[in-house]
């Protein structure tokens, strides 16, 4: 039976980056050797480095200024690095979720951090408006796409002070703004490679102000002079991450993936809506993610919820359990999820209804 991968990360990935990535692995770049066991030193990894970088930097339509990172540590690993090295007093953060709650407590460790506002007293089911960043902030910090809760930020905002975003679930699903962030930041895992790789999207002239003492390995000036090299980086990561930002560009970059997202995002939402047996938990349509688009068992039909996990399964639905901290469902709908997957997820849906 196909299954269908909704899983919210890892996650699905294009059937081009699993194909090129098994060539890969047979032989790297006519080298003669596997992506596995060649020197990242070597002059057919240092292009393949190159080569993403310059593709991602094409896609983003990254301005002059900027550096892309690929880093290991995952975007956890970010939580810690952007306070150490942009804050020398404080720090604002707006609290939309179990990431964003984690993001806020590494940057504590490194000065005041400043809560704007949170959406904590509504299990994180909207983003909230209308709060105030503090002049003296040195930086706000975002959770673009908030992956267990299903909410997400998708324009970019205009704040006064420098902004830093945790784009690790919604990275390529839309045309950024780069100008407007300090830095862009990512575990790679949910819509560009296999997990172990971070991206960073850093704007040069924002570094070097702290004066604390960096480690580093911690230190993005660092990094940023050894070209991702100054250690080892997850070298076929980075391989399989070139394999995925040439299919985004082979179907004709961000904008043309923005529109299937949205379009898949509709289809589920409306189902969701529509169906007796459901009941969405973002309300407001201008929050909701269409990334990860989470649902419940509307109130009567409570008891129903492991009947139909049971049968979504039976059907090849994979990953649609919602986070262990929230219960219910989510579909994560990334940039290579087909719209086929969510035709059968809501024809799946639509056919439990019509049992019950
Ligand atoms: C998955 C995820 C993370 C954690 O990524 P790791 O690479 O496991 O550290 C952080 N932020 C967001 C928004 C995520 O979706």
């Amino acid at each position: 039976m196909k299954k269908h991968n909704f899983y919210a990360g890892p996650s699905i990935l294009p059937q081009y980056t699993i194909d090129k990535s098994i060539e890969g692995i047979r032989e790297f770049a006519g080298s003669g050797l596997s992506i596995l066991e060649i020197s990242h030193r070597s002059k057919e990894f240092v292009g393949c480095m190159n080569d993403t970088v310059k593709l991602f930097k094409e896609l983003l339509d990254i301005p002059s200024g900027y550096q892309v990172l690929f880093l290991g540590g995952g975007a956890s690993m970010q939580f810690c690095m952007v306070p150490m090295n942009l804050m020398e007093k404080k720090a604002a953060y707006l609290n939309t979720g179990e990431w964003a709650s984690k993001a806020l407590k590494e940057a504590k460790l490194f000065g005041e951090v400043v809560e704007v506002a949170s959406s904590k007293d509504k299990l994180f089911n909207y983003i909230p408006k209308n709060y105030e960043i503090p002049a003296d902030a040195d930086y706000f910090h975002i959770t673009s796409n908030n992956t267990i809760y299903g909410t997400e930020i998708r324009k970019d905002l205009d704040v006064k002070v420098p902004m830093v975003a945790d784009m690790s679930s919604d990275i390529f699903s839309r045309p950024v703004d780069v100008s407007k962030y300090a830095i862009i930041y990512g575990g790679a895992q949910k819509n560009l490679a296999p997990a172990g790789l971070a991206f960073a999207v850093v704007k040069e002239d924002v570094l070097g102000k702290v004066t604390r003492p960096l480690p580093s390995m911690l230190d993005y000036r660092v990094h940023i002079k050894g070209e991702s090299m100054f250690n080892t980086p997850p070298v076929f990561a980075v391989f399989a991450a070139q394999q995925t930002l040439n299919w985004i560009k082979s179907i004709g970059g961000v904008k043309v993936v923005e529109k299937k997202n949205i379009e898949k995002a509709a289809v589920l939402y409306d189902e969701i809506d529509r169906n007796k047996l459901f009941r969405p938990t973002v309300i407001d349509p201008g929050d909701r993610s269409i990334m990860n688009i989470c649902w419940v068992m509307a109130d009567n039909y409570k008891e129903l919820e492991k009947p139909f996990s049971d049968f979504a399964k039976s059907k090849g639905m994979l990953g649609i359990e919602g986070h262990r901290s929230v219960g219910g469902f989510r579909a994560s709908t990334y940039n290579a999820l087909p719209i086929e997957s969510v035709d059968a997820l809501v024809a799946a849906m639509k056919e439990f209804e019509a049992k019950n």
